[in-house]
């Protein structure tokens, strides 16, 4: 076989089709973000101000954080020298543990290198271990979490999104007697829409199914400590497990779940993808601490990112913009269309100097594409001002419609 052709046939397949993937060449610049140096070839501008960042709360440039892990670094060292098992637990990793359980408030947590890996795993072995076990499985669940599900080889059911009657129905259809898991998210990261997390648990509850809910677009964001949709809602203590990132709002990077000490236990004696692997670095794991911590007792930086959204929201609206209406922080702008969405983006960092990824299938339903903004406390009122003023004139030069607030 001609293995090189196989790869280049394949890649320009996925450029005829406009899904082929191009990443902006950034280098972040602390103290300023969201500004960033563009390191690129064509004219146009090299600094950029970046609106898709998950970064949430410019938490990845915070003094204490960065604090943090220049400390650890110099009492520690680069890397973790192990698997968590052989050499490589840190007294950090035990702390972060401790901070991540006491978040959540559950007895135990347990940390893994991404929050991909943390819902591969996790959910790779409790589906996979328990005996004769079937998985709820949202619709628009994240690929880590459809990867894990997999991976267990357990029987699947995928209920209509965020549906608890649809979910009761196809949990009713199931032996009583089966172990049962459902899996879903708090804040959906494309629509931005949240899960009715108290009805989702009563139907589990009913059905005695586990329950394992992803919030890695909620933890840090909300609730009074940071701890998520669950927290603000007083639901944690309904949730059997709560999965979460260290690389979004936190900063940094890193993924975990948190729940009973025997469900931790289990996961860190039989999840491969926890067993097999080198631990994070001490300096990553200090630095996620010091994040969660400022974060359960500051709500400055939630307080201010709510702020700039509604201001985000409030001035796209006003000249026409057309979003998807979401309860979160996520402001998906609305371009339906794949070949216009990647032209305004590709403008919008060539002329404006504003860098929005665009998001098209299969990360979004083909005729929903859209520009997902993802506004932060580090935006300024000018900044909002140049986005909008950039949109508004893209919009006119693709004969795009708006909404009627604009007439
Ligand atoms: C980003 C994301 C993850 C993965 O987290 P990482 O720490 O980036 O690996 C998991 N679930 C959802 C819903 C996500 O959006």
């Amino acid at each position: 076989m001609d293995y090189e052709k196989h790869f280049a046939d394949s890649l320009d397949a996925l450029r005829n089709e406009g899904r082929y993937r191009v990443f902006a060449d950034l280098e972040r610049h602390r103290g300023a973000f969201p500004r960033a140096r563009r390191h690129h070839s064509g004219d146009g501008p090299s600094d950029v101000t970046v609106w898709c960042s998950n970064d949430y709360l410019g938490m990845g440039q915070n003094p204490k954080v960065i604090a943090a892990m220049h400390e650890a670094i110099d009492k520690c060292g680069a890397g973790a020298g192990g698997t968590r098992n052989i050499s490589g637990t840190n007294h950090y990793h035990v702390e972060l543990e401790r901070s991540l359980a006491d978040l959540h408030g559950k007895p135990s947590a347990l940390l893994f290198t991404s929050g991909y890996v943390s819902n591969w795993a996790a959910l790779g072995t409790l589906a996979g271990k328990l005996p004769d076990c079937a998985v709820f499985s949202d619709a628009m669940n994240h690929a880590s979490m459809i990867e894990g599900i997999r991976h267990s080889r357990a029987e699947r059911h995928i209920f209509a999104h965020n549906d608890p009657e649809d979910l009761d129905r196809r949990l009713a259809a199931v032996d009583p007697d089966r172990p049962k898991l459902v899996a879903f998210e708090s804040v959906y990261s494309m629509d931005g829409d949240i899960a009715p997390i108290a009805e989702i648990c009563d139907v589990a509850e009913k059905h005695g199914a586990m329950t394992y809910l992803d919030e890695v677009h909620a933890v840090g964001l909300y609730g009074p400590r940071g701890g998520g949709i669950a927290e603000r809602e007083g639901l944690m203590d309904r949730l059997t497990v709560i999965e979460g990132t260290l690389g979004k709002a936190f900063g940094v990077v890193g993924g975990y779940i948190a729940a009973s000490t025997a469900l931790c236990d289990f996961v860190r004696s039989f999840a491969s993808g926890f067993i097999f692997t080198t631990a994070l670095p001490p300096a990553v794991a200090a630095g996620a601490r010091a994040s969660i911590e400022h974060l359960k007792t500051s709500s400055a930086e939630r307080e201010a990112h709510q702020a700039v959204v509604a201001k985000v929201r409030a001035r796209l609206k006003a000249i026409g913009i057309p979003l998807m209406d979401n309860p979160s922080h996520i402001v998906p702008v609305m371009v339906n269309d794949a070949a216009k969405c990647k032209w305004i983006s590709d403008l919008l960092l060539d002329q404006y100097g504003i860098y929005v990824q665009p998001i098209n299938y299969p990360t979004v339903a083909k005729g929903t594409e859209r520009l997902r903004i993802t506004p932060s406390p580090v935006h300024t009122d000018a900044d909002i001002e140049h986005l909008c003023h950039a949109l508004s004139e893209l919009w006119s030069q693709c004969a795009l419609a708006r909404t009627r607030a604009a007439a």
